[in-house]
């Protein structure tokens, strides 16, 4: 009992850093911050970033 719990916790935590699509670039993208202003591209951005790790994304509108 106990080392099915344990082999059930480590398969989670096996399964939550194999992010799935996201390692094969496809990233679930969200709207992080709308119509931001980037200095370095001089324009308004939108930026995102996926719901299921911390990869982000600036797209220029
Ligand atoms: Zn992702």
């Amino acid at each position: 009992m106990t080392a099915e719990l344990i082999s059930f916790k480590m398969e989670k935590k096996k399964r939550a850093k194999n992010l799935g699509l996201c390692q094969h670039g496809f990233h679930k993208w969200e709207v992080d911050q709308k119509k931001q202003f980037d200095p370095k591209e001089g324009k308004l951005v939108t930026v995102y970033k996926c719901s299921k790790c911390p990869a982000k994304k600036v797209k220029a509108i």
